[in-house]
């Protein structure tokens, strides 16, 4: 595989890069294609790749079919694939500064995040590669010890994995373990702007032995590389994490083809902070919560919801903290936060603010581009506080994604629950309370996939991930992550068959 780099050598004539990954073979894109990828907190080229055309998405879509259908890989146990993805778990942890330098690089986010990520990446695949032998199915009582009646499990079969830029291979990787733990062969097409993990998790996975075609990988826009895929009547699954306008115009093509789809969307995450909390603890994870990776993360707690009785002093104290976050590139060592992804996204947040503040918020810090010294050459916002604000206002409904969270306040357990609630989507929420009780109360009211109480932001490869209402269907790790990539099917074998009479030979009339 080629990607062309023009960093750290003197001008040479680069060759087409080939980085679309197809039937087990690097190749370029038909027409020759191609697309820069940038580090957005520096603006430096980081990779030229391949850009792929409907034809090579078509061409990958038709090896993965071919993998499915006639390959070797029907013949593997579902105790071989999973020694495979333990395999490359272990790989993937001897590799993390490799795999973390291409993601930071790419994202602009801080080394000591993405090497977070890649060890999250390969509990992913170690837990799914210990689910892989064990969900086999079950036997069910028929009622008659004659039949033998199982319900199996089986591979859903060629699926195609659209995947977001936030945490590339994270997302990635939620997806490309179940399916090849179930059984199936897949298409990935990574988002545009972050594709460089991906292209190196195909060689891991194909030097851990994935027979060619199970794994394969075009690269480009959503509309040209993406949308075929959950068009395509030979896709039997289409997986996708992304945003909400996205989501809709892929579950309305899987509907028009009839297959399955999974979507993992935003979230407007509230987190509810009341009187009686841990004050050091609800203050530290508030910031967490709202400003890691520059509030570019699905589960961000982007909605701080917080008793009258400490609004001031705790808002107080959350501005101040928040004005310290110290911003930067992935590799300074002092920085504790990112760029955002790109000037557009940038745009897109400040107009958030803006607008919120046009409606009334107040502007507690933050809220104008950050363009000091080296900062200037990147995406950077700073943490933004836009408290005094109002349910209905579009910063409070609408998912912005970036360093801004906004303050409401409650005087009651059943207000604090009401705001909480109070949005169309439902991924996750916190509770901070030290009184046990009503945290469970609260935690049983919250609408949402995921509620912490007395924490914000942990998730286990085990424990399913995903949303209500707006923020998808379906669910991701866990045992339903695997579920979503399996078809159920119910085999009923009669030992001893039996004449039913039930259309028994009638006598001919005269
Ligand atoms: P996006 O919807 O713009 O893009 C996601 C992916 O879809 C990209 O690969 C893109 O190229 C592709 N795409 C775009 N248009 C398409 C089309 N018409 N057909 C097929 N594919 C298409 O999202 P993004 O900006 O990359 O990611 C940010 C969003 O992802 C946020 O809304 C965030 O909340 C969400 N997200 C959700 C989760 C979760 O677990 N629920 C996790 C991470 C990110």
């Amino acid at each position: 595989m080629s990607t062309t780099t023009t960093t750290g050598g003197p001008a040479t004539q680069a060759p087409a890069p080939t980085s679309l990954y197809v039937d087990g073979r690097w190749r370029a894109a038909s027409d020759g294609g191609t697309r820069e990828i940038r580090c957005p907190a520096d603006g430096s080229l980081v990779a030229t790749v391949s850009e792929a055309t409907d034809d090579d998405v078509r061409d990958a879509i038709a090896a993965a079919r071919r993998a499915f259908d006639d390959g070797e890989w029907r013949t593997w146990t579902a105790a071989r694939r999973g020694a495979l993805l333990r395999d490359v778990a272990a790989r993937l942890r001897e590799r993390t500064e490799e795999f973390a330098r291409a993601e930071s690089l790419d994202t602009g986010k801080r080394m000591v995040e993405s090497r977070v990520d890649m060890g999250d990446i390969a509990d992913c695949f170690e837990h799914f590669g210990t689910l892989a032998p064990h969900s086999a199915g079950r036997l069910v009582d028929a009622g008659d010890p004659m039949v033998l009646s199982r319900v199996q499990t089986e591979p859903v079969g060629v699926c195609g994995l659209i995947s977001p830029w936030n945490y590339p291979l994270l997302q990635a990787a939620w997806k490309i373990a179940p399916a090849l733990a179930a059984g199936c062969t897949f298409v990935l097409k990574p988002s545009e702007l972050t594709p460089s993990t991906a292209i190196l998790t195909m060689d891991l996975l194909t030097e851990c032995g994935l027979p060619a075609g199970v794994a394969n990988l075009v690269l480009g826009s959503g509309v040209t590389a993406g949308a075929p895929l959950a068009e395509d009547l030979r896709v039997d699954l289409v997986s996708f994490t992304g945003g909400l306008e996205t989501g809709t115009k892929i579950a309305a093509s899987a509907a028009a083809t009839v297959k399955k789809v999974a979507l993992e969307l935003g979230g407007k995450n509230p987190n509810v902070v009341f009187a009686d909390a841990a004050m050091d603890a609800a203050l530290d994870n508030a910031l967490n919560a709202a400003f890691v990776h520059s509030g570019q993360v699905c589960s961000a707690g982007a909605r701080l919801v917080v008793e009258e009785s400490i609004h001031d002093e705790f808002v107080d104290e959350l501005v101040r903290r928040a004005q310290l976050i110290r911003m930067g590139g992935p590799f300074d060592e002092d920085a504790q936060t990112g760029p955002l992804i790109s000037a557009a996204h940038r745009d897109k947040v400040h107009t958030y603010v803006r607008r919120g503040v046009e409606e009334g918020a107040v502007l507690r810090c933050g809220g104008e581009h950050a363009e000091d010294g080296d900062l200037k050459a990147g995406f950077f916002y700073p943490p933004t506080v836009l408290d005094g604000v109002r349910r209905g206002m579009s910063v409070v409904v609408d998912e912005a994604f970036g360093p801004v969270v906004t303050v409401e306040t409650f005087t009651s357990e059943d207000e604090a629950v009401a705001i909480a609630n109070d949005t169309t989507y439902g991924l996750a929420g916190a509770v901070w309370t030290q009184d046990a009780g009503k945290a469970q109360r609260v935690a049983n009211r919250l609408r949402h996939g995921t509620i912490w109480i007395n924490d914000f932001h942990p998730y286990l490869a085990q424990a399913e991930w995903g949303g209500y209402g707006r923020s998808g269907i379906g669910r991701e790790l866990g045992e339903a992550g695997l579920a979503e990539y399996q078809e159920t099917k119910h085999v009923y074998q009669n030992l001893d068959p039996q004449v039913t009479g039930w259309f028994a030979e009638q006598e001919e009339q005269a």
